[in-house]
């Protein structure tokens, strides 16, 4: 941006105030803004790369660059560790398995507020700032919604001086890479580590050991668990820092990253086998390689319980460490320590407290759960059956014995106190019970976790209505203080200021730039949706955010698309109950049209799909594959051109999302009510000012209620509806009574799409029909074109388009990840800031 270099002499004086007031803050100053070859950033090209800054290649650039960042960090970041262990306050502890944080570099480039003097210098040096972001590979160490919501957090906590550290696991290769190839999805490793990430701190003098029953060896290239081979793995923590919004506080998110300890392979070594113990060690570190690819179903998954295991053992080792390093007693542990679960996944850590407490601190079984049940506390994130967890009895006994003697007992001393409350109900007993009786015995992992902790949450209103009628019912009649909600939000550095510039700075404009903290102050923008100038510079922002995404994807790919067509976008995992073949039928829907009237009046129309389906999920895959074949026909058909194009984008990830979400006008938000748990996309569009199509699910709900109905297109079967209609639906009635849909069908099942494959899409077919439409999109498709020729309708008025538009960044306020935050840190944890002076 050429701001920066067009000066007002106030612009200047305060500009040197900043620069003075930073200085200050870091000890040091950004690239420290001199050209000195002694500067940081020539000083790593030279010293690190050991290369001529003439001579740098981007990627050396890049590293120098964001290690003279780092530099920026260090002595705050030193602080923050300092002042929490002086001030001893209440500390947030966030374990999550994933955290899909995406880049680093730009969000905290951002957060250290030098962005404009970075950009300065670096040009100065001939160097294009925006050219280095493309160095940096996205951390794609989630699947979806639920790692990113963790990544959010981090920052919300960090912006808001909350003492909070999260806990992951170090992957190597995260979610996989996306290629399509013939219309499908291939799916290649995310070798995002290949080259040395300049943000992470190793940190191998506080690794930690963890006891594993059984050893980790390969079979024909597969790790797996052998039983009775008592094993200890070492926990290196891998840090990254959390830079709070304007660098006061930094945080830190530990990730686990395993590695054989030294005795490991000491034993076979004396007993003769180098290799094989070499070996050994090898396969040992294989715990920590991948992220297992799967989104809401648990299946095929042979170290996943491990790794979970290790992530809990690790971090509560850390944690109760740094608990009695600070001098704190076992009874103050609630006091101090607030572990947040992110799901089931880091469920163990109710057996593994209390064994540290039992085994290692020697307290009561009493004493221990109260301490337990006091400091844990548990979010869920799916009312799926198919996603919610229970673990073998037999994989307990081959990792952890101890682990599963505990849960016994916790289950024994559970039951006897339900039995006791309702005597007779033997019925209540086995469905609130830990274990799941059967021919496997398996544990109930949410169930382990509603009853070790205090505090059990959903992450939107009608999730955790739903959590309490449903699921987890009879768990909520036992305890109905420990079931509550907190709807799900996202960081507006990261959404809206990074993302999308000129929005950010027409905002700022209008209201200051105190929203970037307080998204809630955008509701002063409310007024202007009704004034005409202000109407005109917000479609501007939208129309040059259309206009920068097409340049990107031009140049990316080679893919032309009309700025000046209706975005419609949706964008997220690819699952049956997100309804991604609602929106084809619809597509479908328009196309027969087209074809049928070519002087159809319709504005042109561009929809954006992208997502990953689980590798094994085969009908997400046909669901690609269609996407890309419906693509490939529209664009070869005259009737379409120019009115009707469908793209899908291959390797959605965090900088995809960050790149299309401000150019979106329309959010496709489609999913069968009652299967969204919240959703987190969903409130990114808001925010950049795109306008909803969607049911009544998750949080979509709340949001059409802050920016009223009118605002939203909201269509199809409410949770309740779907629910009730569930004994009676019949898919062929709607193929009988709606022509439309019958035709979308017959388009289908005619081989238009199967490009010489004759019945690839039956399974489509199969799932919508004969299987019953589990997920009722025909039940909804009538309304959906409906709700969609409203949208078409409103389009062609701008003006009330853009009014719309206004009102609804205007209340997306209360979906910023910080008023999650807050509402955690007031009702749930207890935890305050801790400011770093
Ligand atoms: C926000 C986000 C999600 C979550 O999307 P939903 O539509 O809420 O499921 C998933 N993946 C990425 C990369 C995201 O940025």
């Amino acid at each position: 941006m050429s701001s920066v270099l067009k000066k007002t002499a106030t612009d200047a004086r305060a500009e040197r105030t900043l620069r003075t007031e930073l200085f200050e803050r870091y000890g040091c100053g950004p690239v420290q803004f001199s050209g000195n070859p002694n500067a940081s950033y020539e000083r790593h090209l030279v010293l690190d790369h050991v290369v001529k800054p003439g001579n740098a290649s981007a990627r050396e650039v890049f590293e120098a660059l964001a290690r003279s960042l780092r530099d920026l960090i260090a002595q705050r970041w030193l602080k923050t560790g300092e002042t929490c262990d002086r001030e001893n306050p209440k500390q947030v502890y966030y374990l999550s398995m994933e955290f899909l944080i995406g880049r680093s570099t730009s969000n905290n480039l951002l957060n250290l507020l030098v962005e404009p003097f970075v950009r300065e210098e670096m040009a100065r040096r001939g160097v294009d700032l925006d050219r280095l972001d493309d160095e940096e590979p996205d951390a794609g160490l989630g699947n979806g919604g639920l790692g990113r919501l963790a990544a959010c957090f981090i920052d919300s906590m960090a912006t808001l001086a909350i003492p909070a550290i999260g806990y992951g696991l170090r992957y190597e290769y995260g979610i996989f890479r996306q290629e399509i190839q013939g219309g499908r999805q291939v799916e290649r490793p995310d070798n995002w580590l290949r080259r040395p990430d300049p943000w992470e701190v190793d940190r191998p003098a506080e690794a930690v050991d963890v006891r594993l029953q059984c050893a980790v060896q390969s079979r024909r290239g597969t790790p797996v668990l052998v039983a009775d081979r008592p094993t200890l793995l070492r926990g290196v923590p891998y840090d990254r820092p959390v830079v709070g919004h304007g660098g006061r506080t930094v945080n830190t998110l530990r990730l686990w990253g395993a590695a054989a300890t030294d005795a490991f392979d000491f034993a076979e070594f004396s007993a003769g086998d180098f290799f094989g113990a070499v070996h050994e060690k090898v396969v040992a570190e294989n715990l920590t390689r991948v992220l297992y690819p799967d989104d809401s179903t648990t299946a095929g998954r042979g170290l996943r319980f491990a790794q979970e295991y290790f992530l809990v053992c690790c971090s509560l080792a850390d944690i109760v460490r740094r608990f009695r390093a600070r001098g704190n007693d076992w009874g103050a542990l609630p006091d101090k320590v607030a572990v947040q679960l992110n799901d089931t996944h880091p469920a163990l850590a109710v057996a593994e407290l209390m064994r540290i407490l039992l085994d290692g601190a020697g307290l009561g079984w009493d004493e221990s759960w109260d301490l337990t049940v006091r400091t844990l506390a548990y979010t869920n994130h799916t009312l799926l059956p198919e996603a919610l967890e229970t673990w073998p009895v037999r994989r307990f006994e081959l990792v952890a014995p101890r682990l599963l003697e505990i849960v016994y007992e916790i289950n024994r001393r559970f039951l006897d106190e339900v039995r006791a409350k309702s005597p007779g109900d033997d019925g209540l007993a086995a469905r609130v019970s830990l274990i799941e009786e059967g021919p496997e015995k398996k544990v109930r992992m949410a169930h382990l976790a509603v009853v070790g902790s205090y505090s059990t949450n959903g992450v939107a209103a009608l999730h955790s209505r739903l959590l309490r009628e449903t699921v987890l019912k009879d768990l909520a009649g036992l305890f109905p203080g420990r079931f509550n909600n907190k709807t799900n939000g996202v960081t507006p550095r990261r959404w809206l200021l990074l993302a999308n510039p000129g929005l950010a700075a027409l905002l700022t404009k209008a209201v200051g730039d105190g929203w970037v903290t307080e998204l809630e102050r955008l509701g002063a923008i409310a007024p202007l949706a009704d004034d005409p100038a202000f109407r005109e510079r917000f479609r501007a922002a939208k129309r040059a955010a259309k206009v920068r995404f097409a340049d990107w994807l031009r140049s990316a790919t080679g893919e032309v698309v009309e700025p000046a067509s209706l975005f419609d976008v949706q964008i997220k995992r690819i699952h049956e109950y997100k309804r991604q073949l609602l929106n084809v039928l619809h597509v479908l829907v328009l196309y027969n049209r087209l074809r049928e009237n070519p002087a159809l009046d319709a504005p042109p129309r561009t929809v954006f799909f992208a997502g990953k389906a689980a590798p094994a999920c085969h009908l997400a895959k046909v669901i690609i594959h269609l996407v890309n074949n419906v693509a490939a026909v529209i664009d070869a058909d005259p009737a379409a051109r120019g009115r009707l194009k469908v793209l899908f984008l291959p390797e959605y990830n965090v900088t995809l999302a960050q790149r299309l979400i401000p150019a979106a006008d329309l959010s496709e938000q489609i999913s069968t009510a009652g299967y969204e748990a919240s959703g987190t996309s969903n409130m990114k569009f808001m925010m950049n000012g795109a306008l909803t199509v969607g049911t009544r699910d998750g949080a979509t709900i709340e949001m059409a209620e802050a920016s009223g109905e009118q605002n939203f297109f909201l269509f199809g079967l409410t949770a309740e509806q779907v629910a009730n209609s569930r004994g009676w639906y019949s898919p062929f009635w709607h193929v009988e009574h709606d022509p439309e849909t019958r035709l979308a069908l017959d388009l289908i099942r005619s081989g238009t799409f199967d490009l010489g494959e004759p019945g690839v899409f039956a399974p489509v077919l199969d799932a919508l029909l004969a299987q019953g439409d589990r997920y009722m999109h025909l039940a909804d498709l009538t309304s959906y074109v409906n709700a969609q020729e409203q949208v078409v309708a409103l389009y062609g008025q701008p003006d009330a388009w853009a009014r719309k538009a206004i009102l609804n960044v205007a209340h997306s306020g209360r979906f910023s990840s910080d008023r999650t935050i807050a509402e955690y840190a007031a009702d749930v944890c207890g935890a305050g800031p801790c400011p770093v002076d």
